[in-house]
């Protein structure tokens, strides 16, 4: 096991990862921005290096910052956390040419799901099932983009091979306004990501969005831990996830579950990682890989009592997965609410001081956050300040302990989404289980205020 680990990331996830270490015995480098002085994490850390001004261009994204902080401390791994470099195959590179583990998969795995072009022909090639679409990526030429529309089908998905977060995508009815689309989203595509390159497929209309978690070690082992429903999304971003995904057969999930550790192995995959998929009509399609922990990774956790967080350090040490497929099972139901700086209804970002933090708490009730009383939340990053996750015996449990956990948390001085959330657990279609990745957007633009 590693000695000391560097942890290039910030907020709730710096603080997990820091938790994991601490209960492994391993010692923690935390960095951070000017802006991020004050987290909490960097005050109980063991030893924190500051890596540059607030913008992250200049701190979490500054590859040459971050790897000269673990020299100076002599951290033997990094843990790139979720956003920032995680999923950067160049700094994975250089993270490992410099003589440190990253604690990831090969910059080999992590540059070809990456692209999402070339993701979908891996696992075209592994035998997992995709949207039907352009087979790689667009040609320029409007009359051939116009025929591969019309065996493809409208309505047609217009996709950044290189996009992430939800953004670099665009949903197409006609022809008439197919070539503008493509022309559109390949000019943002250049400019967010740094890649032109867009894809097309079918845009199914009433899809789920389930995901497989893996995990997989260093000498062809590989796991699924079932699967997530994270179809409650605005914006292409998720807002509430769950596990197990109501009403899905468990045979179905197995099916699926064996193809993704079965391409895991193929293409030598170590670490954590997550398959995602749209489902409709009981048949399911893959849309990218994540090849890094993600946010929603707790209710998976609570449902198979592993952390994952944990494994994926142990993998990146050498070590085997602890445990074989046959060992994992499945209790019980969890829930995780996102809960996010910004006004509840305009989605305006609301950084500022938090006056009050209470935070809920009682049987099944984990809170994965970075914040505390006086806080400050910096303007300079992502809206998400923390997860209020639950798990109970049923769905039902589930959902009434975060009703519960909900009622009890108390956030002033700043806005946050805890409103949404309250509503939305008391929704009868939601309460019902099942609704589709539209379901939220509809549900907003009925309840306009
Ligand atoms: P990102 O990497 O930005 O998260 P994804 O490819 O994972 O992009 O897609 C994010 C979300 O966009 C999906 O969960 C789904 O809601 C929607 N989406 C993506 N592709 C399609 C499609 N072919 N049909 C319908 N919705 C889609």
């Amino acid at each position: 096991m590693f000695k000391k680990i560097l942890v290039a990331n910030r907020g709730e996830i710096a603080l997990r990862i820091q938790r994991a270490c601490n209960e492994l015995g391993v010692k923690a480098v935390m960095v951070y921005s000017e802006a991020d002085r004050e987290a909490k994490y960097v005050k109980l850390a063991d030893e924190a290096v500051c890596i540059g001004p607030p913008p992250s261009a200049q701190s979490y994204l500054n590859m040459p910052a971050i790897i000269s902080a673990a020299e100076v401390t002599d951290a033997e791994a990094i843990h790139p956390g979720y956003g920032f470099l995680s999923e950067n195959a160049d700094f994975a590179e250089r993270v490992e040419k410099s003589g440190f583990q990253f604690i990831g998969p090969t910059p080999d795995n992590i540059r070809t799901m990456g692209d999402k072009v070339s993701a979908k022909q891996a696992m075209i090639k592994a035998g997992v099932p995709c949207v039907p679409g352009s087979e790689g990526e667009l040609p320029d030429s409007p009359v051939e983009i116009r025929r591969i529309a019309k065996a493809v089908g409208y309505p047609v998905i217009i996709k950044a091979a290189g996009g992430g977060g939800g953004r670099g995508m665009r949903v197409v009815h006609t022809e008439a306004a197919l070539i503008n689309a493509v022309q559109m989203t390949k000019a943002e595509a250049g400019a967010a990501f740094g890649n032109p390159a867009v894809y097309m497929e079918k845009f199914l209309q009433n899809p789920r969005h389930i995901e497989i978690q893996i995990l997989a070690d260093k000498h062809k082992n590989a796991v699924y831990l079932g699967e997530r429903d994270c179809s409650m999304q605005r914006r292409h971003q998720k807002v509430i996830e769950e596990a197990p995904a109501p009403g899905i057969p468990r045979k179905a999930i197995e099916k699926i579950g064996e193809r993704c550790t079965a391409a895991c192995k193929k293409i030598g995959y170590r670490g954590a990682g997550t398959f995602e998929f749209l489902y409709e009509n009981g048949e399911f399609y893959f849309i990218e890989m994540n090849t890094r922990v993600q946010v929603e990774h707790p209710v998976t956790e609570l449902i198979t009592g592993i952390d994952i967080v944990k494994t994926q350090i142990r993998v990146a040490a050498g070590e085997k997965l602890p445990f074989k497929q046959s060992d994992i099972v499945l209790r019980g139901h969890a829930v995780e609410c996102r809960v996010n700086a910004e006004d509840p209804y305009s989605f305006v970002p609301s950084p500022g001081r938090i006056t009050l933090w209470h935070a809920p708490g009682g049987p099944g009730v984990r809170v994965d956050s970075h914040v505390y009383n006086n806080y400050f939340v910096p303007p300079n990053y992502d809206s998400m300040i923390g997860k209020i996750i639950v798990h109970g015996d049923t769905r039902e449990q589930a959902l009434a302990r975060m009703r519960g956990a909900l009622g009890e948390t108390v956030v002033e001085g700043i806005k946050t989404n805890i409103p949404l959330h309250r509503e939305l657990v008391v929704d009868a279609k939601f309460m019902a289980g099942g609704t589709n990745i539209h379901y939220l957007e509809e549900w907003l633009s009925h309840h306009k205020r």
